[in-house]
């Protein structure tokens, strides 16, 4: 798991979860960007990652633009959705 600056900022969880140009680089398999804008400094971070699912409420964000799938809903809907799909396929 990785975060954006302002949950950092806010002290939810320590500057060493941060992904971006002041915190870690990361080149995952699969990335959930949730609830992320795209502003610059979170993406070179990550846009090493091989496939970039993005979850974002605004069709118009940034994130999209690097994003291989997006989703553009409210994440409240649509996490638990991917959660239990993830989950039911494990399952198996
Ligand atoms: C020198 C400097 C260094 C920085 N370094 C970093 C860094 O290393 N890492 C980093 O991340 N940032 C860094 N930043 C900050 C960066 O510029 C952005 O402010 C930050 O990345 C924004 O984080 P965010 O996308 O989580 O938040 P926001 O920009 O606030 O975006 C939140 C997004 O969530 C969406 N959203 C809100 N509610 C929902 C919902 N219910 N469902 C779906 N979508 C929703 C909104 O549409 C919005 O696009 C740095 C800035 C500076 C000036």
């Amino acid at each position: 798991m990785g975060v954006s600056h302002p949950v950092v900022d806010d002290d939810w969880l320590p500057r060493e979860y941060q992904i971006g140009s002041s915190g870690q680089t990361v080149a995952p398999k699969l990335y959930f960007a949730i609830g992320i804008s795209g502003a610059i400094q979170h993406i070179v971070g990550m846009q090493g990652a091989r496939c970039i699912v993005a979850i974002n409420k605004d069709p118009e964000a940034a994130i999209f633009k690097v994003a291989h799938y997006g989703i553009a809903d409210d994440l409240f809907k649509v996490v638990p959705i991917l959660t239990k799909l993830l989950s039911d396929l494990k399952a198996r």
